[in-house]
């Protein structure tokens, strides 16, 4: 790096921009005395308030694109070793299977419920726990025992061993964010309404503080776009839009065993036609779970994204019927977020956007796959601002080039 003075701004603290604001920090070439780093997010909350705070977690070695996927899977497993993710994040391994099989509708959902003293033996009895050989025919582990045998047609694992871990997003990227600022990352609450530029080179943004209605000016030498669904707003030319999902989290009976397994289902039975609900355990003594996306158009901002209660009630009926453990825990969130996926197939789209202007830089579209694929995405930008080039991987495929 030359020894001019950087001024970079990222834009968006989601898991993208919180990353890459760590991983800037973490570059050979990041000289405090050079380099300042600003971090912008939109919402008036703080950092992850949309889909980088309510996704499930998954980080697997089988997620797209390949390039990213084969950086992100050992960058998770070094910040884990290194933060001690494991408390930090709820960094653990995780089985992960497809579950097939028919939802029992309890007509107790909001109805009294059963004595939790007889709840395991009960369960193991009606045939939670099966015996040995039908749950072999099924393809049931035996510690999955949260999932009911008798309602269950198959289980498949997903992955070998060790190709499956998860976080607790949200604590991720604010871990992340936090591990920035350690090192002199500066947070701002505001939105960013435009990128300034002058003579093909980027000079700066303009931003709305929080709560304020002025616009001010922020002078940068970089910008990077982390900006998830809301990315096209400041960069009309790229092919992403925001869809909604709804997810509730349910704190688990304390006497419950909830073995570590995410599983994506395909429940009938339920009313609903087939089902496909997400579920995830947690380290935490909690069990997310996601449902489907719809259409709802994307808000100016992350904090007026709407809840559908009758989404996070259905997501809730058709998870605990085929679980007593889910059915008898406590909800403790219901929320919705925009995920963002590209309009026309693949992402994310990764690089510099020189053709608008040199210093602009671009990370975002990561579809179902940014908790994943975030540590990857934010080396690679690192490398490129700083080096000038992406050295731990070969991005060309995802390069902004094609849109601008
Ligand atoms: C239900 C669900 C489950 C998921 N599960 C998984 C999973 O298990 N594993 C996985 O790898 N991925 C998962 N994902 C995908 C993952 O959540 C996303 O790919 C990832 O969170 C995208 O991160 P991001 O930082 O690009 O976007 P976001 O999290 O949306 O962050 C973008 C941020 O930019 C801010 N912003 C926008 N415009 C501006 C502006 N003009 N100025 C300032 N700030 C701005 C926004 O307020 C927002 O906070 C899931 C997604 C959903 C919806």
């Amino acid at each position: 790096m030359s020894n001019e003075i950087r001024n970079i701004v990222v834009v968006g603290g989601g898991i993208i921009g919180c990353s890459t604001a760590y991983y800037l920090t973490r570059h050979p070439a990041f000289l405090p005395s050079r380099v300042s780093i600003t971090l912008i997010e939109a919402s008036a909350h703080g950092a992850a308030q949309g889909a980088s705070g309510k996704a499930g977690g998954l980080v697997a070695k089988w997620a797209y694109p390949k390039e990213i996927v084969n950086v992100s899977f050992a960058e998770h497993v070094k910040l884990a070793n290194e933060h001690n993710g494991k408390d930090r994040w709820g960094w653990r391994y995780v089985n992960t299977g497809s579950w097939e099989g028919r939802g029992e509708l309890s007509s107790g959902l909001s109805g009294p419920r059963r004595e939790k003293s007889l709840e395991k033996t009960l369960g193991l009895e009606d045939g939670r726990k099966g015996n040995s050989s039908s749950r072999k025919l099924k393809g049931l582990p035996d510690d999955l025992l949260w999932v009911k045998e008798s309602l269950t047609q198959s289980y498949s694992p997903m992955a070998p061993d060790g190709a499956t871990a998860q976080v607790h997003p949200y604590l991720f990227t604010t871990s992340m964010l936090a591990l920035a600022r350690e090192k002199g990352v500066i947070f701002k609450s505001g939105t960013v309404t435009s990128i300034v530029e002058s003579s093909g080179k980027v000079t700066g943004i303009e931003y709305v503080e929080s709560g304020q209605s002025a616009s001010q000016t922020l002078p940068a030498t970089d910008v990077i776009v982390c900006a998830g669904a809301w990315s096209p707003k400041l960069l009309p030319g790229l092919p992403i839009e925001g869809t909604r999902a709804h997810s509730i989290v349910i704190r688990m009976s304390p006497t419950a065993t909830i073995a570590p397994y995410v599983l994506f289902t395909e429940i009938t039975g339920t009313g609903n036609g087939v089902v496909t609900p997400e579920i995830y355990a947690r380290p935490d003594g909690t069990v997310y779970a996601c449902g489907p996306g719809d259409d709802s158009p994307l808000p100016d901002n992350v904090d007026d994204v709407a809840v559908d209660g009758t989404a996070c009630e259905n997501l809730l009926k058709n998870v605990s019927s085929i679980s007593d453990e889910l059915r008898d825990g406590t909800v403790d969130v219901r929320q919705a977020c925009f995920l963002p996926v590209s309009s026309i197939g693949g992402g994310p789209i990764i690089g510099e956007a020189q053709s608008i202007a040199k210093g602009l830089f671009v990370a975002t579209g990561h579809t179902c796959w940014g908790i994943s694929n975030a540590p990857g995405t934010a080396k690679a930008i690192a490398e490129l601002v700083l080096e000038g080039q992406i050295r731990c991987a070969n991005l060309k495929k995802l390069h902004p080039s094609k849109f601008f």
